[in-house]
């Protein structure tokens, strides 16, 4: 199994690369994804929430009202503890089963979106770093988004600069240009990482 580590600020193009992976073959790991998924109507991950945090966390439709939660739980550290107690051990489960399910020369891509934040790089064989440039995603993230600049700006800020995540790169994808443009460099990198898993 070659374990690939995917990173890139948001609005560079990170979802489009993973979604590219996987149609050639990768088996994508999507954390935050999981995490939601963990907590979906009708889970015991949902049921526990609500035994911990009240019937009030959740929407008229059963659903999870992460706004509300995430307002109780940043603002009270063992809280978050406490959620984190009942997600984490959930997310590490499906992980570890997707991993088990993949075959012995799978291509394993991790979305994750704070690799370089989190100091992640270690964990990986390959990381593969998303890359534009600031003005690039803001101009995106308002169009595709409806991301007022602002804001844009504020999420770039808080993440990794672009030099810290290119630090950790062992491959990059540059993406300033057309998705065909992508698509292309996506092709070679899938090839490349053929090469890496010893199947080429
Ligand atoms: P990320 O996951 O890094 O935040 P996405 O992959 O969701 O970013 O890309 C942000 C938005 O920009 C999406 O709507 C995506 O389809 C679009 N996008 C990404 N790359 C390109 C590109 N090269 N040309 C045009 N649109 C793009």
């Amino acid at each position: 199994m070659l374990k690939i580590g995917l990173t890139g600020g948001i609005g560079s193009g990170k979802s489009e690369v993973a979604r590219r992976l996987a149609a050639r073959g990768a088996v994508v790991i999507d954390a935050d994804r999981i995490a939601r998924e963990v907590v979906e109507p009708g889970t015991p991950g949902l049921a526990r929430v609500v035994a911990r945090f009240g019937d009030e966390v959740l929407r008229p439709d059963g659903s999870l009202d992460r706004e509300k939660l995430g307002g109780i739980v940043f603002a009270d550290p063992d809280k978050l503890g406490s959620l984190n107690a009942i997600v984490h051990p959930l997310v590490g489960e499906r992980v570890a089963g997707l991993q088990r399910e993949a075959d012995d020369d799978a291509i394993v891509v991790y979305d994750v979106p704070l690799l370089a934040e989190n100091k992640l790089a270690p964990m990986y064989d390959v990381v593969i770093v998303v890359d534009a440039a600031d003005e690039v995603r803001i101009s995106r993230l308002a169009e595709r988004r409806g991301m007022p600049e602002q804001d844009a700006k504020a999420r770039i800020a808080a993440q990794a600069s672009r030099e810290d995540r290119l630090a950790v790169a062992d491959v990059v994808i540059p993406n300033e240009g057309t998705l065909d443009e992508l698509e292309a460099r996506v092709a070679e990198v899938w090839d490349d990482l053929v090469r890496r898993a010893g199947r080429g």
